[in-house]
Parts: structure tokens; sequence; C-alpha cells
């Protein structure tokens, strides 16, 4: 049996699972990969983006810090793939419990997913560093400012989480209960260098972990299957 008559098979025999995605979901849509060697930063930015995007950077160099965000993460014209498409009917047909991801695109709940667990927050929940005030993402990305302002003229930060900042504990923890809780834990997109997916992996108990991704991962040889493949590729031969 081929790879993707095996994944087949364990989601169809699968009660509860879990989809644990990395940026490859979203590069599957067009977004960029900043974190990539050949994405765009490496031309046009003096700093690497872990630098621009943490939290230092942020108070210290709002204005580059901006710069970059509304360049790499906007994502006007971008439109849920058939992994976001997939995972929705998965959910709807009651074997998913849940999504957890690192983007913060928006992407999943865009394409209609219910229980998505933002592990770095998300680009449409943005807040007044003064007085707490909600904007949407549109605010941001369209804003003349190169800096976003409140009424109040307080400076706006988007709801995501930097480098050198927690990530939020209620997240956190029921991403943990879900991983725990599945019979089956789908990675996919991710190499899983980046914190803290590694570690939220070591919380599942159930039968299968599956890992999807171009590259090798170092979890592969924890899996029970891994497909070293093209997501869409992947996904679009899959059936609920
Ligand atoms: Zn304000």
């Amino acid at each position: 049996m081929d790879k993707i008559s095996q994944l087949q098979e364990i989601i169809n025999n699968s009660k509860k699972i879990v989809f644990f995605g990395g940026a490859g979901v979203s590069v599957a849509s067009g977004l960029k990969d900043f974190r990539s060697k050949d994405g765009l930063y490496n031309m046009k930015y003096p700093y690497p983006p872990e630098e621009i995007l943490s939290h230092h950077f942020f108070i210290n160099n709002t204005e580059e810090f901006y710069k970059f965000y509304k360049q790499m993460l906007n994502t006007k014209g971008i439109e849920p793939n058939i992994v976001h498409t997939f995972l929705t009917k998965l959910e709807e047909s009651g074997k998913l419990t849940a999504i957890i991801t690192q983007n913060i695109d928006n992407l999943h709940t865009l394409a209609g997913s219910k229980k998505v667990l933002e592990l770095h927050g998300n680009i449409n929940r943005n807040y007044c560093t003064i007085c707490n005030k909600f904007y949407g993402g549109d605010y941001i990305f369209n804003s003349k400012e190169i800096v976003p302002k409140c009424d109040c003229g307080g400076i706006i930060k988007p709801d995501v989480v930097l480098y050198e900042e927690e990530l939020d504990y209620d997240t956190l923890s029921e991403s943990i209960r879900s991983i725990s809780e599945a019979d089956t834990l789908i990675v996919a997109g991710t190499s899983l260098n980046v914190y803290p997916a590694a570690g939220l992996i070591t919380y599942f108990r159930g039968n299968n972990l599956i890992i999807i991704n171009k590259d090798i991962t170092s979890f592969d040889r924890n899996a029970n299957l891994v497909i070293n493949d093209d997501l869409k590729r992947v996904f679009s031969s899959l059936k609920i």
C-alpha cells in the first residue's frame, strides 16, 4: 500500500484527529516564508527576521518593524488552500478535534474551521498599547502611516507572539490537552525546530503520529508514517 493510502486508512479509522501545522501550510497558499533561506528579507532587510519580529525590536525600532511586517505578513489576495478546506470538512465530519497552528494568517478560520488554536496569535487582532482598543487587520495593513496609531494616539501592536514573548497560556494548555487526548496526530508543513512545536508533540499518547513535510524532520524516526511530499498534492488525494 502506498503512503497516501496508508494515511487515508488511518484517517478512516481515527476518531480524534489533531492537526498540527506550520509555515508550509501557508506557503502552499502563496504566503512568503520569511524564515526560509531564500526568503525576500535577505535582499531587502538589514536584520534577520527573528530580530525584526522580536519584542525589543518592536519597542525600539517600531517603524522598521512595521515596514517588514506590512510587506511580509499581509494576506491580501491570499486564499485558503486544499489543506485548509480538507481540515474544515474533517472537522465537520466529527473526526477532527482541533487544529493547532504556528501560523498567524487566519487562513484556517477563513476556510471555516472552528477549533483553531493559534500558538503565535493572529494578524487580525491588534490592540492599542495605551488604551487596549481593538483594531482589525485591515486597519493595520491599510494605514497610511507606517506605524498604525489608535484614536488616542497610542501605537497599535499586533496580537502575535513576537520572539522573546510568552505564548498565551490558555492556548498552550488547550493544545496540550487536545494532543494528549488524540488518537491520531498529523503534523504538517513544519520542520519542528521552532519552539514550542517539538515539546508539544511529546504529549501525544495516541497510535498514529503522521508527519507530512517536504523535507525530513528531527521527529521522523518517532513517526508511524512519514510522507516527504508536497502538502497540496497529499491533501488533494484524500477523501473524507
Ligand atoms: Zn488607544
